[in-house]
């Protein structure tokens, strides 16, 4: 049965019966990998997908804001600019909560 085992040193996890030989992100031994309890494993599954989702709206808002900025160069009508204004403004909030909810899960181990 597949196990959850994290680098003590990065926060790598890896999944595997065993640890890995050498952690793919600092390049340390096998011996600085501990397995996590079934809890805190099931906290790495169970947060996997929202984790991508808050990822990719991050990407998403950050892509709102660049259309939004090109918007206010075309500068067509003061309520156009208005528009664009408020939805970069907008974009940051979104990406920024997100930003945030994600440093919350790593805090927790949901990561
Ligand atoms: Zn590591």
């Amino acid at each position: 049965m597949e196990k959850i085992f994290k680098c003590s040193i990065c926060g790598y996890i890896a999944e595997g019966i065993e640890a890995p030989e050498v952690c793919p992100k600092c390049g340390l031994g096998k011996e600085k990998f501990v397995e996590l309890s079934e809890e805190d494993a099931k906290k790495i599954y169970a947060s996997d997908r929202t984790n991508n989702i808050h990822a990719e709206i991050i990407v998403l808002a950050d892509r709102i804001a660049e259309l939004s900025k090109e918007g206010i160069e075309e500068n067509l009508d003061p309520k156009c600019v208005s528009a664009f204004e408020k939805a970069k403004n907008e974009a940051w909030v979104i990406k920024q909560r997100c930003k945030a909810e994600l440093a919350g899960h790593m805090a927790n181990g949901k990561w």
